[in-house]
């Protein structure tokens, strides 16, 4: 561990150690990962507001609430107008950044989507906006690119080859999507990537991998929560990520990453609101109230009972400024860019 604070990387073997052996460091992981919150956030939390655009979409991920073959969707595709009336209402409420979320929709062109990049950047030109659309090509992603997008999350889900085939079917491609990544850096985009804690057949071998490919990577964002089983997919009688491992690794990517933007994620929240607390009070920078459309929004089931109202909605942003400022922390509605200063 103290390798780790000095030099902020390890090797697989000794991150695979580390976190075998985390409970005798725990209490120092956790400080130290505070620390450095602090010194580089000043207990600010940034808000994005995450509009879930479809939850249509053409892969058969095997974990995901989503995929394609899941007949118990009820599906639905956002209007351009129904996604810029809701960029609209977050402005009004101050929000300056906005993540546009969704399955693999073929029914979602592209000129649609630039579309309403542009049109978003006419609502506020300063809007920072966020694409988490899946993997596209060099040249769609280069249009996204002009448009206006800024940011783009997209999870390598598990660096381990075998372990990617366990959470995929064979039409996918892993190599795919870590192009895509590659292409976003080259891009100039603000990337995002990161895990599902506690995927079924994740080892703690397969986490050390992901920790060495976040360092090559170097992505501006991380984002990782537990996974959680979801009805209608193979997965669905599998256990849920451990939480309390969530707010471990969070912490490890704080010290990794100081500067990186962090949220403590939805799936974390819909777990526990104590290690959701806990997240924000050691590492994690950033929280993404949902702004779907409240009659959709249990539509985008990724898991079981998603936590999408009270503190998770947009709509409640004044009890959220409150909670968190009862544990100490300020909610900024700043656009929150990666400063790597
Ligand atoms: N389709 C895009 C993609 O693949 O990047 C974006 C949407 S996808 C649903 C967003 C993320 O949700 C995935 O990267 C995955 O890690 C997470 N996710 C999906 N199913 C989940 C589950 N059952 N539990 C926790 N997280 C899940």
């Amino acid at each position: 561990f103290d390798k780790l604070l000095k030099t902020r990387s390890l090797s697989k073997n000794e991150f695979e150690f580390l976190i075998l052996n985390r409970d005798f460091v725990l209490d120092d992981v956790y400080r130290s990962a505070k620390a450095i919150t602090k010194k580089f956030f000043n207990k600010e939390i940034y808000v994005r507001g995450l509009i879930e655009i479809s939850n249509c979409c053409k892969n058969d991920c095997y974990y995901c609430g989503i995929r394609a073959s899941n007949k118990n969707v009820n599906r639905y595709r956002l209007s351009k107008e129904e996604i810029l009336d809701s960029v609209r209402l977050g402005t009004e409420l101050g929000f300056k950044t906005f993540v546009l979320q969704g399955g693999e929709d073929g029914g979602f062109k592209d000129e649609d989507l630039i579309d309403i990049i542009k049109n978003i950047k006419t609502i506020n030109p300063q809007t920072a906006i966020t694409l988490s659309v899946g993997e596209k090509e060099f040249d769609v992603l280069k249009m996204y690119r002009e448009a206006g997008a800024d940011r783009f999350l997209l999870r390598h889900e598990t660096k381990n080859r075998e372990h990617y085939y366990k959470l995929h079917p064979k039409s996918m491609s892993q190599e795919h999507r870590l192009k895509v990544l590659r292409d976003l850096k080259t891009l100039g985009f603000q990337t995002g990537s990161g895990i599902m804690v506690g995927s079924p057949g994740q080892t703690i071998e397969n986490i050390a991998e992901d920790l060495v490919f976040l360092l090559e990577l170097q992505p501006e964002m991380v984002g990782i929560g537990p996974f959680i089983p979801a009805q209608g997919t193979p997965f669905e009688n599998e256990a849920s990520g451990s939480v309390e491992m969530t707010v471990f690794l969070l912490c490890i990517l704080r010290i990794m990453f100081p500067k990186a933007n962090i949220p403590a994620t939805t799936s974390l929240a819909t777990l526990s609101k104590e290690w959701r607390d806990k997240a924000i009070e050691y590492a994690a920078n950033v929280y993404m109230p949902n702004m779907t459309p409240t009659y959709r929004r249990m539509d985008y089931s990724l898991y079981k009972d998603k936590a999408c109202f009270k503190i998770e909605a947009a709509e409640n942003l004044e009890e959220l400024k409150k909670l968190f400022g009862s544990l100490g922390y300020r909610v900024v509605m700043s656009r929150g860019d990666f400063k790597d200063v």
